[in-house]
């Protein structure tokens, strides 16, 4: 391809994947699957890498999640919420656990931890010496939407920490499968549009200005990871975790620590086949270093941070469809 061919096509790869992200992020109802959207950014992301004049700060490469919603305030987040690299094959992940171990002197070991990748919306959490005030959404990763009144309702976010600790945490609120599929049953009823999936069904709760909607559609949370905190020294994500767990913050458990890539490499085989027996949704698994240091010293590019990757599965329509059978619903 020479350069004006890769221009025009850079261009209409723009037009797509905003008119995709307006949908998804702003609206809540997505078009096309997520998959195909995935393929158009990968090409788009060849494309600036073959032609680095064509990558412009407007790039939907560039760019974290959606706009703030008119009629909720604005919270501006202290330390940004990141998006996360993507990774679709085992080559990919190799690539990435190559470039983790150059940075560090050679013979480091590199201890990972497995998260599963819980398709929701990230949100943060603001506890002050222990009580919950404030809840936002990811946004642009720089200013969320305050839906603190929509979060009150999450039954497993605790309102009091079993600590007086001033602490940010972020995490996932998902809505179970279970949940999913009795909520677009009613709305058929009710002759209402269907939620494509339970991401956007959950999206589109939380950002409700009634919480009277979000307090009757049994969201959840798992919480992954700690923001700003006051006076707590923590070595590594997985004793973060279980710091999360001892404040009383729900997480998931089905996390593992992995010794190098070749433990990695298991652990998603492992749930690529589990996937369909859990009771919500997952779209990949959640690959970060497990060490704080060895973070710091990776850091971040604008977008996404360069200790940890998004293994994405391949899509799963066909067997989210046999579930809703085996549910009766
Ligand atoms: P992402 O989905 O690739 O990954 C980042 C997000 O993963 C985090 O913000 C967090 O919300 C989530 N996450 C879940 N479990 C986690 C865990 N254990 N640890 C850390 N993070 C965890 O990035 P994104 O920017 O949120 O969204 C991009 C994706 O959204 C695309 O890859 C695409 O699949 C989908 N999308 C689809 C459309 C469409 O039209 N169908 C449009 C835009 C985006």
């Amino acid at each position: 391809m020479n350069f004006d061919e890769a221009e025009k096509r850079v261009k209409e790869l723009h037009e797509l994947l905003n008119r995709y992200g307006y949908e998804y992020y702003v609206l809540d109802q997505p078009s096309v699957p997520d998959s195909e959207y995935d393929r158009f950014m990968q090409e788009l992301i060849s494309l600036e890498e073959a032609f680095p004049e064509l990558k412009t700060p407007y790039s939907p490469t560039q760019r974290i999640g959606g706009e703030v919603l008119e009629g909720f305030s604005k919270v501006e987040h202290s330390i940004p919420m990141q998006s996360l690299a993507n990774a679709f094959n085992e080559g990919d992940l190799r690539d990435f656990d190559r470039r983790v171990r150059q940075s560090f002197e050679e013979n480091v070991d590199v201890t990972y931890v497995c998260e599963l990748k819980i398709d929701g919306l990230a949100v943060s959490l603001k506890y002050e010496k222990g009580k919950f005030v404030q809840g936002s959404t990811r946004g642009d990763g720089f200013i969320g939407e305050d839906i603190t009144a929509n979060l009150r309702t999450v039954k497993s976010i605790p309102l009091q920490l079993k600590e007086d600790i001033t602490i940010e945490v972020r995490g996932e609120v998902f809505m179970p499968k279970k949940s999913f599929f009795a909520l677009n049953k009613q709305r058929e009823e009710m002759g209402e549009d269907l939620f494509a999936n339970p991401r956007n069904a959950a999206a589109g709760s939380l950002r409700q200005l009634d919480p009277k909607i979000a307090a009757k559609r049994n969201l959840d949370i798992y919480l992954y990871a700690i923001g700003e905190n006051e006076g707590k020294t923590l070595q590594t994500h997985s004793d973060g975790l279980d710091y999360l767990d001892s404040l009383g913050l729900k997480t998931n458990k089905e996390r593992r620590l992995c010794k190098g890539i070749d433990e990695v490499m298991d652990y998603i085989a492992y749930w690529q086949e589990k996937r369909p027996d859990l009771p919500y949704e997952i779209d990949g698994i959640v690959i970060k270093v497990n060490r704080y240091d060895q973070q710091t010293r990776l850091g971040a590019t604008a977008k996404s941070p360069r200790w940890a990757i998004a293994y994405k599965f391949p899509a799963e329509e066909v067997v989210t469809k046999l579930l809703e059978i085996e549910l009766n619903v």
